[in-house]
């Protein structure tokens, strides 16, 4: 994996021998290596989308997933999104990426609704290259009205880094995604260093708080403070909020305390290929069992 290991290395300014010294060239050549491999990746349908459940904390019941997607090169097997989402980024690949996601996670949540599963959403990732083009609409349009999906069951996950920059045509393109039916969520809440006034004025569903926010909650008092203040403000501006990265049954009783609505994390279910998903849903863990015993 030495390419997108010195890709990585340079994108990340770390041209501190980590991993390589090398010339200008060489690292052009081995990005241009990266991006034919990733073009070849996309005809040859290398990608694959797998899916991790959310939880109702109140509930106990799966109400959805989010996809996230994963390379599997024949020369690197398995590769992460971090390693290839932020060259495809760079390069605009991520707009044919990122509509094959789009298109294959409904297609998936048809199946689900279809099997005779109770209402499922599915929350896919956008990326601030494909917000700002201008055929996004038409092409979540087009998308849920080829499979007749109802657009409610269509979630898009959108970071503050990407509200932010340019926030009137923001505005805009929110609230046409609002009109077509879908959710948005703002995901890795907490993070993005952005005035809070865009929770008043865009229209928002759902804040997924960072799991940097979760990992130390039973033992940081400064992370349980933050933790409760999001909640108690989303409460009071009628957003849902879903905890990511929740690992533990302490994190888990802990929100469930809090009042939080939603749980992602290992604890929970991990991101799992579509067949294993659909073997999960039939099957789905005992959330309540799970905090039990805890104090
Ligand atoms: P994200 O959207 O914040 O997704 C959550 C990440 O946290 C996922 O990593 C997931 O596997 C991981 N995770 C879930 N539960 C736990 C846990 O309990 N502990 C820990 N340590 N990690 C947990 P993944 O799948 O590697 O994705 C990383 C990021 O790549 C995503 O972060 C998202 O920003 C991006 N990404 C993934 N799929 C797509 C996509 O289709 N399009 C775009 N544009 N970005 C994507
Ligand atoms: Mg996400
Ligand atoms: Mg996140
Ligand atoms: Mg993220």
């Amino acid at each position: 994996n030495a390419d997108a290991g010195m890709y990585m290395a340079k994108r990340q300014g770390r041209n501190n021998y980590r991993f390589y010294v090398h010339s200008a060239n060489a690292a052009s050549a081995a990005r241009l290596n990266m991006e034919n491999k990733l073009r070849q990746a996309l005809e040859f349908e290398e990608f694959e989308v797998w899916y991790q459940p959310r939880f109702d904390i109140r509930k106990g019941i799966v109400v959805g997933a989010e996809a996230l997607v994963r390379w599997r090169s024949p020369e690197f097997s398995l590769v992460p999104p971090a390693q290839f989402i932020p060259l495809a980024e760079d390069t605009g690949l991520i707009i044919p990426i990122g509509e094959w996601v789009l298109r294959t996670a409904c297609q998936e949540n048809q199946r689900w609704q279809r099997a005779g599963e109770p209402p499922l959403h599915v929350s896919v990732n956008l990326s601030a290259r494909q917000f700002i083009q201008e055929d996004l609409l038409i092409t979540i349009e087009q998308i849920v009205s080829d499979l007749n999906m109802d657009p409610h069951r269509l979630e898009l996950e959108l970071t503050e880094s990407l509200i932010m920059p340019n926030a009137e045509d923001t505005l805009e393109t929110l609230k046409a995604l609002k009109r077509l039916g879908m959710q948005l969520s703002v995901d890795d809440f907490g993070t993005g260093y952005s005035s809070l006034s865009y929770l008043k004025r865009f229209p928002i569903d759902t804040l997924k708080i960072d799991q940097s926010f979760i990992r130390d909650l039973n033992h940081d008092s400064d992370d349980s403070t933050l933790v409760t203040a999001i909640i108690a403000m989303a409460q009071k501006l009628r957003l849902t909020v879903v905890a990511e990265g929740v690992e533990t049954r302490e994190q888990l009783s802990l929100l469930s305390r809090y009042e939080c609505d939603y749980a992602q994390g290992y604890l929970c279910g991990k991101p799992m290929p579509a067949t294993e998903f659909r073997q999960f849903l039939e099957k789905p863990l005992n959330l309540k069992s799970l905090m039990e015993d805890v104090r």
